[in-house]
């Protein structure tokens, strides 16, 4: 593997923000290259929408399992059967999944390396200098360098190129999601189906946000998140695995991670760097769901990077998390007061779990996650739904 002296872009992190982004400016032509952090397998639930697969050619050897309903259970242990209409939510291995996006990269024609993103420096001709480390076993390797035209900062939550680069990024909040990956015994538990994706509302589970309960196939994701420093996840996590019915069931993996709690104000430099994913805060709250944010943001960056090399305009920069509002703000400040009201207490979860029987609310909620787009089309669904929501709201519908 020969390295480019100075490439058109260094892409940071090697997940799906990361890989899409190599891809794409691959595709266009552009010298990339793709440097990995190497050894940890992303923790992560591995649900995608349909919208994910189709806009982003994912093959179907990809998707381990099909979930073609959701469960939402209440603290009260109510629960609520949603069918997935037209299509079904998608479940990947990150393990493979990640290893197979980079794949598509190298295959475009990005150079992979493996090494830890140390810091950006500068030359005094003003051009940006990558330094890195590969740790091999327990030793560091010595630092390495490489100058480029262009950098695009995907180095997940907590990302070192944003906090180095981008101005106010060190402010990003985050919430800690846990989960544990088990074997799914042959005989499975009566109350599992390998067919559905179980989302627990409940104080128990978490005072901030949601346990889950996804299905991967021959294993699950049985997990949790919240922002609360004191509160147990691994405890939660296993009172998620006991109403699973899946306590004793072989742990293959425990492993957690931040995830960004709210879009950065700003993903670029103003000069030579973008941000995409996780490391530019893009995770859906209220449902936490960032692979496909983090697909469009890779891709909306590396369109912003090309157009910066073709025209040396730096403003283009910023032209990445304009069109990712424009397209997808509004359902960010839904989903995020939608959090606030209904996942503050128990009484307010179950009133929530209990507006889920409604038809209008199941079908625009899915078509919203499935399809990325609020229907137009049904504007007196959307006034149903308001004032079903306030009449819940107020506690005027017994839960
Ligand atoms: C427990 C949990 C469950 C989740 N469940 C779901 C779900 O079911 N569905 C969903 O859509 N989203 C889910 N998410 C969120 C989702 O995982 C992330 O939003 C998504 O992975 C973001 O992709 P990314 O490429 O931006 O960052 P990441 O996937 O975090 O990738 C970052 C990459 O950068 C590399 N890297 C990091 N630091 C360095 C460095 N210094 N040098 C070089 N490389 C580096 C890492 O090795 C990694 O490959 C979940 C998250 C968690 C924590």
């Amino acid at each position: 593997m020969t390295l480019p002296s100075c490439p058109d872009c260094v892409v940071v992190g090697g997940g799906p923000a990361g890989a899409t982004a190599a891809h794409e400016l691959s595709q266009a032509g552009r010298q990339v290259v793709l440097l990995d952090r190497a050894g940890r397998i992303k923790p992560c639930g591995g649900a995608i929408p349909p919208r994910l697969i189709r806009d982003f050619d994912i093959p179907a050897e990809q998707i381990v399992a099909r979930a073609t309903s959701a469960r939402m259970v209440s603290p009260a242990g109510a629960k609520v059967d949603i069918p997935i209409e037209r299509g079904h939510v998608g479940m990947v291995d990150r393990e493979h999944f990640d290893a197979w996006l980079r794949q598509r990269a190298v295959d475009a024609g990005a150079v992979l390396i493996e090494g830890r993103f140390l810091r950006l420096e500068r030359d005094p001709d003003g051009m940006a200098v990558v330094v890195w480390r590969t740790d091999r076993d327990d030793h560091a390797g010595p630092e390495q360098r490489l100058r480029t035209r262009s950098v695009v900062g995907a180095d997940g939550a907590r990302s070192q190129v944003a906090a180095q680069t981008v101005p106010g990024a060190d402010r990003g909040r985050c919430v800690f999601a846990y989960h544990e990956i088990v074997a799914v015994p042959d005989q499975r538990p009566a109350d599992y189906l390998g067919s559905r994706c179980e989302i627990h509302y409940d104080g128990r589970v978490s005072p901030d946000f949601y346990g889950w309960v996804f299905p991967h196939g021959a294993t699950a994701s049985i997990g949790t998140g919240s922002a609360d420093k004191g509160f147990s996840l691994r405890r939660a996590t296993d009172e998620l695995r006991q109403r699973a019915g899946l306590a004793d069931a072989i742990t293959l993996r425990r492993e957690g991670a931040p995830i960004p709690m709210k879009p950065l104000p700003r993903w670029d430099n103003g000069r030579d760097v973008v941000l995409a994913g996780d490391a530019a805060g893009v995770v859906a709250p209220a449902s936490g769901e960032g692979i496909y944010y983090a697909m469009l943001g890779g891709r909306l960056a590396a369109q912003s990077v090309d157009e910066l090399i073709t025209t040396g305009d730096v403003r283009v920069l910023a032209r990445a998390r304009r069109r990712f509002m424009r397209e997808h703000g509004r359902v960010f400040w839904v989903l995020g007061l939608m959090q606030r009201v209904w996942y503050a207490n128990d009484g307010r979860r179950e009133r929530f779990v209990s507006i889920c029987r409604d038809r209008d609310v199941q079908q625009l909620t899915f078509d919203a996650y499935m399809n990325k787009r609020l229907v137009r089309s049904r504007p007196l669904a959307h006034v149903r739904i308001f004032f079903k929501d306030l009449a819940h709201w107020l506690g005027l519908v017994r839960a």
